[in-house]
């Protein structure tokens, strides 16, 4: 069998932070981690940002729901998941990404876990493992599956990598050129035709 995993933001949704920062106009959410090298800085200032601001889950999940799936995302993983099994791979926050997984009729989502008080507060963040892109890749290859694997980025890299089939989608030019050996496709179209050339089945586009 085969399973499809994507990455999330840049493939299916836009960049979270970067719409959430754009939608209450917090200057400061808009950095990311090629501002901020070091994700628990990043993060740690993220949360401040949100309490300064007092905007609690809530508010916050108020705001991502007015965001919509990149154009085309919804059918684009409806054809993929009558292909193959799909298994999205992320680096965001359930609770961040439930409005927009609603918009995508909820498929399999692995990624990372916010720490919410009684009040509704954001107070922590929990990583889900180490490199868990990547290490989800190693498991389902544990029980057999064949994976092939998009994203969008450096930190899909090692996920590609490690997948029976890379793909990028909307990698930035310095990354692809880094990184020749994944195919390189900027359309759902092209992504739809790399899943069929990087499986074993037969499949119809
Ligand atoms: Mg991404």
């Amino acid at each position: 069998m085969e399973l499809a995993c994507l990455d999330l933001e840049g493939v299916l949704i836009p960049e979270i932070w970067v719409k959430f920062a754009e939608k209450t106009g917090i200057e400061a959410l808009k950095a990311t981690t090629r501002d901020i090298a070091d994700y628990d800085e990043l993060m740690t200032m993220r949360l401040n940002e949100l309490k300064k601001h007092q905007l609690g889950i809530r508010e916050i999940q108020d705001v991502i729901a007015t965001l919509a799936p990149l154009d085309g995302a919804a059918d684009f993983l409806d054809w993929l998941r009558e292909r193959f099994q799909v298994v999205i791979l992320s680096d965001t926050f359930y609770e961040f990404a439930g409005p927009l997984m609603a918009q995508l009729g909820y498929p399999t989502l692995l990624c990372h876990k916010l720490t919410v008080d009684d009040g509704g507060n954001v107070v922590n963040y929990n990583l889900r493992q180490a490199n868990p892109k990547r290490q989800a890749i190693v498991a389902f290859k544990s029980i057999y599956y064949r994976t092939i694997a998009a994203g969008d980025s450096y930190n899909d890299t090692t996920m590609l990598a490690e997948a029976d089939a890379g793909i990028f989608f909307h990698a930035p030019q310095n990354v692809i050129e880094e990184f020749p050996q994944f195919p390189a496709t900027n359309t759902y179209d092209e992504l739809r035709h790399a899943f069929i050339d990087a499986s074993i089945r037969p499949l119809s586009f």
